[in-house]
C-alpha cells in the first residue's frame, strides 16, 4: 500500500501517534493508500524544525536571492518531468478531469520559476533625504517573515501548495505546509522533489493531518510568524480569531459567491461558452466559480435554453478518461452539494437540468453530480447566497444596469465577478462598480502568475501571486545611513 508521510527537518517520518487515514480516489472509492494522520506534537515538531532552521542555521535566509532562485528553478524543472504522474496522481485524488489536471502542473512549474526570477529583481528604493539631523540616504530592504505556516485546501491541492511555497520560499522563509486531509497525494510528492533539488533541512516542512489539530497548532503557536491559509470563510474567521496570541501575520484567501454579469448585446455562444467554463470547470470545486449568472431579461430565454443544451451535452465520467465534468472530492462533499440542490428547489429555483447524482456507466461507484441549472432565482435564496461548490449554476434576470450591480453586489463576498457585453465604456463602468478582487470582461476564469489574486469584504485579506504575492512574505525593513559628520552640538 502506498504510504503518504511527513517530511520534517529533512526526514521523512510517520505520524508520532502512528495513526494513518485512508486516502480515497473518489471516481471508484478505491483506496490510494495510507496518509500520516498527525496531530498537534507533529505539528510542534515542524515549528520546532522550521524555528531551528530560519533563525539558528539561517542556511536559506542567508543564501543569495540569486542562489534560491537557482534552486526553485531546479524544483520547477523536475516537477516538468515529472508532469504526467504528478496530473495523474492529482486528478486521482481530487476527481478533477486529467487535461485540468496538466494544466495545474503546468501553472505549479510556472509559478516556481516566476518566483525564482522575481527574487532576483530590485525591490525597495533609496531615498535621499535631509531632516533636522542633516543629510542621510534611507533605503528599504525586503527580508523574510521567518516561520510560514501554509494551509491549503482540497479543490487545487498542488496548485494552492505551490502558490503558497513558491514565493514563500522564494523570499527565505522557513515553511511547514499542511494541506487539506482528503487531497495530501501531491504535496507529498512536491516535498520529494524538493528534498532531491537541495532546500536545506527544516526550511521546507509538510505535516498531513486535520485541520482541527494540525491546522491549529500553527494557527495558535506563538513560534509561527505568519499564516496563510486557502480556504473557507468559516475556517478563515476562526483562524483570525485564533492566530492573535503573537498577532502573527495572517493572510486569507476565502470563498466566493461570484456574479457572471451578461448583457444582451453579448455575443451569445461565446458568453454560454465562458459561463460554462466560469461554473463547471474543476467539478464547480472553484472559489472565483461564477455561481451566480445575472441575465439582461431580454436575452434569458436564448441564454438559457442554450446553456442547459449545453450543460446536458457535458461528458461526465472517470477524470483520467478526460470527461468534462470528474468527480466529487468525497462522498461527504458530494452529499453537502445534493443537499443543496434539494433546498434549492424546495425554495422553488427551477431546476432545469442535472440535479441529481450520477451513477450511470462509470460513475456507479464514484460521488459525480451532474451539471446543474437553477432557473427563476431570487437573492433571498439559500443557493443564490450560500457558496456550494460544486457544478450548480443559479440564474436571475435584470432589467438595467444598475440592478445589475446592486444585484452582483448583493453578497457578504467579494472574490471575484465577471461582465459580457460588446460595449466597452459600459463593460468598464460595470466592472468598477464591481465589488471583488478578481473581474473578468468577455471571460471567466484564467489567472496569471503575473496578476494579484484575493477577495474583497468575506472573500479575505492579502493576496496571492504577482509582486503583492511575495510581498506577502516578507517585511519590509529601513536602514538609514547619515552621510555627514555627527550631530556634535545638537545638545548645548
Ligand atoms: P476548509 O474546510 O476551510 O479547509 C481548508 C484547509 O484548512 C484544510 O487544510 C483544512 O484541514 C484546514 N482547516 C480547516 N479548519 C481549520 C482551522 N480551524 N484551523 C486551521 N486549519 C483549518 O476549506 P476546503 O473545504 O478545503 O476548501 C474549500 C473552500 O476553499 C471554499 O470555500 C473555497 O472557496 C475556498 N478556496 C478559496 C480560494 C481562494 O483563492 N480564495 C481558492 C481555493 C479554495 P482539513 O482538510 O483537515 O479539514
Amino acid at each position: 500500500m502506498t504510504e503518504y508521510r511527513n517530511y520534517i527537518g529533512g526526514r521523512w517520518q510517520e505520524a508520532l501517534s502512528g495513526k494513518t487515514a485512508e486516502i480515497i480516489n473518489p471516481a471508484t472509492g478505491e483506496s490510494l493508500g495510507a496518509a500520516a494522520c498527525g496531530g498537534r506534537e507533529d505539528a510542534r515538531m515542524a515549528i520546532e524544525a522550521a524555528d531551528k532552521s530560519f533563525y539558528s542555521d539561517g542556511v536559506w535566509r542567508r543564501m543569495s536571492a540569486q542562489d534560491r532562485g537557482d534552486i526553485l528553478l531546479k524544483v520547477a524543472d523536475e516537477m516538468e518531468k515529472e508532469k504526467d504522474n504528478l496530473a495523474r496522481l492529482e486528478s486521482m485524488n481530487q476527481g478533477k478531469p486529467l487535461r485540468e489536471a496538466e494544466c495545474d502542473v503546468d501553472d505549479a512549474v510556472h509559478c516556481f520559476r516566476y518566483y525564482a526570477g522575481l527574487i532576483t529583481k530590485p525591490q525597495g528604493g533609496i531615498y535621499d533625504v535631509n531632516q533636522g539631523f542633516g543629510r542621510m540616504h534611507s533605503y528599504m530592504v525586503h527580508e523574510p517573515i521567518g516561520v510560514c505556516a501554509l494551509i491549503t485546501p482540497w479543490n487545487y491541492p498542488l496548485l494552492m501548495s505551490v502558490w503558497k511555497l513558491a514565493p514563500a520560499l522564494a523570499a527565505g522563509n522557513s515553511v511547514i505546509l499542511k494541506p487539506a486531509s482528503v487531497t495530501p497525494a501531491t504535496s507529498v510528492k512536491m516535498f520529494e522533489i524538493l528534498e532531491r533539488t537541495g532546500i536545506p533541512e527544516g526550511a521546507a516542512n509538510l505535516v498531513l493531518g486535520p485541520g482541527g489539530s494540525v491546522g491549529s497548532e500553527l494557527v495558535e503557536n506563538i513560534n509561527v510568524d505568519m499564516i496563510a491559509f486557502t480556504g473557507s470563510t468559516e475556517a478563515g474567521q476562526q483562524i483570525a480569531r485564533a492566530s492573535v496570541g503573537n498577532l502573527k501575520k495572517t493572510g486569507l484567501e476565502l470563498g466566493g459567491k461570484s456574479p457572471n454579469i451578461i448583457f444582451a448585446d453579448s455575443d451569445l455562444e461565446q458568453a454560454v461558452e465562458w459561463a460554462m467554463i466560469g461554473i463547471f470547470m474543476n467539478q464547480g470545486e472553484i472559489c472565483s466559480g461564477g455561481s451566480r449568472i445575472l441575465i439582461e431579461s431580454s436575452m434569458h430565454d436564448r441564454f438559457v435554453s442554450r446553456l442547459v443544451e449545453r450543460a446536458e451535452a457535458m461528458t461526465i465520467g472517470n477524470p483520467l478518461e478526460n470527461p468534462d465534468i470528474g468527480a466529487m472530492v468525497s462522498e461527504s462533499h458530494m452529499n453537502k452539494v445534493l443537499e443543496y440542490i434539494e433546498t434549492g428547489k424546495k425554495e422553488g429555483a427551477i431546476c432545469l437540468c442535472g440535479g441529481k447524482r450520477c451513477t450511470e456507466g462509470n460513475c456507479e461507484k464514484g460521488f459525480f453530480i451532474r451539471p446543474t441549472v437553477f432557473d427563476g432565482c431570487d437573492s433571498s435564496m439559500t443557493i443564490v447566497r450560500e457558496e456550494i461548490f460544486g457544478p450548480v449554476v443559479t440564474v436571475q434576470t435584470f432589467d438595467s444596469e444598475e440592478e445589475a450591480v446592486r444585484m452582483a453586489n448583493d453578497t457578504r463576498y467579494g472574490l471575484a465577478g465577471a461582465v459580457f457585453t460588446r460595449d466597452i465604456t459600459r463593460a468598464m463602468r460595470v466592472i468598477k462598480e464591481v465589488r471583488a478582487g478578481i473581474t473578468w470582461i468577455n471571460c471567466y476564469n484564467p489567472c496569471f502568475n503575473e496578476a494579484p489574486w484575493g477577495g474583497y469584504k468575506m472573500s479575505g485579506t492579502g493576496r496571492e501571486l504577482g509582486i503583492h504575492g511575495l510581498e506577502e512574505y516578507q517585511e519590509i525593513k529601513q536602514i538609514n545611513i547619515n552621510l555627514e559628520e555627527g550631530p556634535v552640538g545638537w545638545y548645548k
